[in-house]
């Protein structure tokens, strides 16, 4: 079930951060909290976490962000922690969808955080149901811990390999016995996670901003396929056969907008990948303007990589309120235009009567880019250039990111001239995907997924998935 959450923005929404920590002389729940709190941005609805000392394991998890969630964690302390923070794509965001998930197996409890989304939920949930599983929440996560815990192979990194085998779609986990950590990517590699190293101990997380928030030092990138074991005896590393000489398909949109401009990723800074798209957007338009400006946050790197590019001056154009938090509009424009305003304010002084070069990183329903494009009007614009850091978003995400429906993407239906027209920009430009993927400089073209954009799908989708993309 997906939920239909409005917001002010007009962005895809990441699904979940996950962290893991397994370190003797930390105190994991702190170290979890501090790294759960720099994955924010990738979920802001409930945030979770398990901690084991080694004896005994206790989940504490609830709605909310990281520092409401925790405000009152009991204190259950230990040296193994795994963490989440949560936006619901599968399953309601309701505090039983709430992750970790800890269950108790024959060997002893086992929990696991799932940054992703399956594809083949539906079969699965009815087969587990079938053979006398009883579900408490609506997550996929959900059916993938279920399997885990009735897998008759004795070790752990054996159950999640026959697990792999019969899962489709996205996912990296992270999962912890009382024992050890284990990080786990699927054979696609559509969602990060990444291998970190404290002092005394390793991490696991989805961006290494985590990593920073903890003072760990990056070690490499969890391989697509790969399964991490971190216990006493350090970091152990298998393969899930069938994933060595796949397909790779990573998410462009993490370099686009997801992850923070700080993380690294398979080795490209998020900041110099947008630094290139913002280039790249220079050499396909070469607009004139007076000044290069940003739709706040998510568009400034770019803006200033058109800058840099063009010799056009940076400039602030918005004031962002940073206290606004998520916001549910109403359904009608006048309250949408306040929610908006509310959010971002045109800075007049460096607005009026100036040419602007816009720069923002995607346009998903397209209901706040007219809006904002009237703000400045009105603030006293000149002339208003948008340019996009991504392609047009034409088809819906099934591998753990919210995109919206296709019937609800604006590139879906309109032409670039006609969402311009809509929109109210005297000029509007795209990225084109080549120029998407030369800015992931890191990738090569056939390692990434851009499905949301050309439609093409890394693997099969089931009947449902494809009515949806029509
Ligand atoms: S469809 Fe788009 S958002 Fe989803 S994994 Fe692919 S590139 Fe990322």
């Amino acid at each position: 079930m997906q939920t239909s959450i409005t917001t002010y923005d007009d962005k895809p929404h990441e699904e979940c951060g996950v962290f893991g920590i397994f370190d003797r002389q930390a105190k994991a729940a702190l170290e979890v909290y501090y790294g759960l709190f720099s994955l924010q941005h990738r979920g802001q609805e409930s945030a979770g976490m398990t901690v084991s000392d080694g004896e005994s394991m206790e989940t504490f998890r609830g709605m909310g962000l990281v520092t409401e969630v925790f405000r009152n964690f009991p204190g259950k302390d230990g040296y193994i922690g795994i963490g989440h923070v949560r936006y619901s794509t599968t399953g309601s965001s309701i505090p039983s969808n709430v992750q970790p998930l800890q269950v108790d197996c024959a060997e002893g409890p086992f929990a696991l955080a799932h940054n992703g989304n399956l594809i083949n939920t539906a079969p699965l949930r009815q087969q587990l149901l079938q053979s006398g599983a009883d579900f408490q929440t609506t997550m996929d996560t959900e059916v993938i811990i279920k399997l885990i815990a009735r897998s008759r192979k004795a070790a752990v990194e054996d159950r999640i390999k026959e697990v792999m085998g019969i899962l489709r779609g996205a996912y990296a986990l992270v999962a912890c016995t009382d024992h050890a950590i284990y990080g786990v990517r699927d054979p696609f590699g559509y969602r990060p996670l990444v291998i970190g190293k404290t002092e005394t101990g390793f991490v696991l997380a989805s961006e290494t901003c985590a990593l920073d928030a903890i003072d760990a030092q990056f070690v490499r990138d969890v391989l697509p396929g790969e399964i991490v074991t971190i216990d006493d005896d350090g970091v152990h590393s298998t393969m899930y056969e069938p994933a060595v000489n796949h397909r790779r398909a990573i998410c462009s949109f993490e370099y686009i907008y997801f992850a923070r401009p700080d993380s690294v990723m398979n080795g490209q800074s998020i900041y110099q990948a947008r630094l290139n798209m913002g280039r790249a957007l220079w050499e396909e338009t070469h607009y004139d303007g007076d000044i290069v400006m940003s739709v706040p946050d998510s568009g400034n790197v770019a803006a200033l990589g058109y800058s840099y590019a063009s010799g056009i001056p940076y400039s602030e154009g918005f004031l962002k309120n940073k206290y606004m938090g998520r916001t549910f509009i109403q359904p009608d424009q006048k309250q949408r235009e306040r929610a908006v305003r509310m959010k971002l304010n045109p800075i007049a002084l460096n607005v009026k009567g100036k040419r602007i070069v816009l720069i923002d990183d995607s346009i998903v329903r397209g209901t706040t880019s007219g809006i904002i494009i009237r703000m400045l009007r009105n603030a006293g614009a000149a002339e208003i250039k948008l340019c996009i850091s991504s392609p047009p978003v034409k088809y819906p995400c099934f591998f753990g990111i919210d995109t919206a429906e296709r019937r609800q993407l604006i590139a879906a239906k309109h032409s670039v001239e006609e969402i311009r027209e809509m929109i109210g920009a005297d000029e509007l430009h795209y990225l084109s995907q080549e120029g998407l993927a030369k800015a992931i400089s890191c990738l090569r073209g056939e390692d990434m997924c851009f499905a949301c954009f050309d439609g093409k799908y890394a693997e099969p989708l089931p009947e449902s998935m494809e009515a949806r993309v029509k």
